[in-house]
């Protein structure tokens, strides 16, 4: 389930790298961007897809100076897609375990921890390389976004399409939702 990276596959340093930064134009044939469904516009840049999405990168965000976003966790030009729930709504757990992927544990009120059981399927990219998309909070947060409250990204044209997760605690992550955009060839 936790997949680690196939080391046969190659060295360590590839990790964290965009399969396009590796083998240039060859793979320029196969970037896709990701349309809003509803009106059509381009909302992401032309994005390669890796096949799974990366561990986060560990940073110390209690020691930064600036509270602020972390590294991102899809590099820039890259797409993986979400195998498991993300977002709201979040359920009642029986068991202590993290929320979603890459976000840790959450607990209720009543100390109670919770689960995602929102969408699978959301294709997760560098929130760098999004085009014209605007913050409309759906969940507290203290400098950034969270996922806790769903959808959070609007188009230009009112739909919310994505989730961002940009709170200075978290994963550096924009979830576009599978069932609110397409892919087309640029
Ligand atoms: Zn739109
Ligand atoms: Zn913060």
């Amino acid at each position: 389930m936790h997949d680690q990276r196939d080391h046969a596959q190659g060295d360590s340093k590839a990790e964290h790298t965009c399969p396009a930064g590796i083998t240039g134009a060859a793979t320029e044939a196969e970037a896709v961007v990701f349309v809003c469904a509803r009106c059509g516009v381009p909302l992401t840049r032309p994005l390669t897809q890796l096949p799974a999405v990366p561990e986060a990168p560990y940073y110390a965000w209690w020691d930064a100076d600036e509270p602020g976003p972390s590294p991102s966790t899809v590099p820039a030009d890259c797409y993986a897609i979400e195998t498991e729930p993300y977002g709201a709504p979040l359920v009642v757990s029986e068991e202590l375990v993290p929320a979603m992927p890459r976000r840790g544990t959450i607990s209720n009120v009543h100390g109670q921890p919770l689960v995602s059981q929102g969408p699978r399927g959301n294709i997760v990219i560098n929130p760098g390389d999004a085009r014209g998309l605007e913050l409309q909070h759906a969940s507290a947060a203290c400098c950034g976004a969270t996922p806790d409250g769903g959808m959070n990204q609007v188009c230009t044209c009112g739909a919310l399409v994505a989730t961002l997760c940009s709170d200075c605690c978290l994963p550096y992550e924009l979830h576009l939702s599978e069932r609110h955009v397409r892919a087309v060839r640029p």
